[in-house]
């Protein structure tokens, strides 16, 4: 349920209201101040709350019940678009986020030289995994915590933020200390623990949307982060399983104005792990950009025939740049919410 308070509500009286619909009901009250609004959003079973006793204060304009069973990731709690701040840049509202790398970190040679490179052809963050969820346990599993220190190498050496997966609860203190933007696995989207602990932290959280998860239950995901706390929530579309086998999975575009329709959280669509070709990663990520998305996150490899993970839905820095000169040509058309950083 949420509050709608009248223009110009003096905020003792919102402070009132406020305590009052606490103490009677077993809510608590989430206070969402905009410019020229403010709106108390009730969290907890609301069943019971008497809606028409609420309107009848002369300094509410309305009273609205949310169907949904998230809240605080629900548009109706917070109506403006969440920018989320990294370092000297940002994820959501009117720029694009641009989010490439290679899938694996495998040497400092290889992780600084792709790094130079997404950064010369307009990326704003650096992606490497270090921490590897991969199919068969016979597969390279990632270079663990070396693989940290050579993303931070190259972060030193470009200055760009990194991303990168975390999955396991007990590398939380070391990811908030080393990584930039903490990115939960497709895989572990509903592992509740670790996206509870998560949300005591405030670190900006990539939520990648789980193999065959519907988008209520990304939001749901969301939702125990923010629960606990981090407001710092990015959701990434990154292709689901349907029957079809041609592609790797399907990217579900339909997913990026729906989830800007039911929610403020920024949303970036990754096109390599949805698409699983390199050559299909260019048209998805423009038809990403075209729909709404926040941002791309794009596999990179210097050398994709022997990349350790994923190289065939890695493209090379060349077409990377050449993306990136497409996109910016996008912006000069003025497409809804394009511009590059
Ligand atoms: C990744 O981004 O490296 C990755 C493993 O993606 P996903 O969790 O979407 O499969
Ligand atoms: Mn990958």
């Amino acid at each position: 349920m949420i509050v709608i308070m009248s223009p110009n509500t003096p905020t003792e009286e919102i402070i009132i209201l406020k305590q009052k619909i606490e103490s009677e009901n077993n809510v608590s009250i989430n206070l969402i101040q905009g410019k020229e609004y403010c709106i108390l959003g009730l969290i907890g079973d609301t069943t019971k709350v008497d809606a028409s006793k609420i309107r009848a204060n002369e300094f509410v304009e309305n009273v609205e019940k949310v169907q949904q069973p998230y809240k605080l990731v629900n548009r109706l709690f917070h109506p403006e678009d969440t920018v989320i701040n990294v370092k000297d840049t940002s994820i959501g509202g009117e720029k694009l986020a641009v989010i490439a790398g290679p899938c694996s970190v495998e040497s400092e040679e290889q992780i600084v030289e792709i790094a130079k490179n997404v950064k010369d052809s307009g990326a704003k963050f650096l992606r490497g995994g270090a921490f590897k969820p991969r199919t068969s346990p016979y597969s390279f599993q990632g270079l663990g915590t070396e693989g940290l220190e050579l993303l931070k190498v190259a972060r030193q050496e470009t200055g760009l933020p990194i991303v990168t997966e975390i999955m396991s609860e007990d590398m939380i203190d070391k990811f908030v200390e080393d990584v930039d933007v903490i990115q939960v696995g497709a895989r572990s989207m509903q592992n509740f623990e670790l996206l509870k602990q998560l949300g005591k932290t405030k670190k900006p959280i990539l939520l990648k949307r789980g193999l065959s998860s519907t988008i209520e239950e990304l939001l749901m995901s969301a939702e125990y982060i923010m629960s606990e706390g981090n407001e710092n929530v990015i959701l990434c579309e990154r292709g689901i399983r349907t029957f079809e086998t041609y592609t790797r999975n399907t990217l579900d575009l339909s997913a990026i104005p729906a989830i800007k329709k039911l929610s403020h959280l920024p949303i970036i669509v990754d096109p390599s792990h949805a698409a699983g070709l390199w050559w299909m990663v260019e048209p998805l990520a423009k038809a990403a950009v075209a729909v709404g998305a926040d941002g791309l996150m794009i596999e990179v490899h210097n050398d994709p025939a022997n990349a350790k993970c994923d190289g065939q839905q890695s493209i090379k820095p060349k077409v990377f740049q050449n993306l990136m000169t497409d996109i910016n040509k996008m912006v000069d058309v003025k497409m809804d919410k394009l511009q590059i950083l």
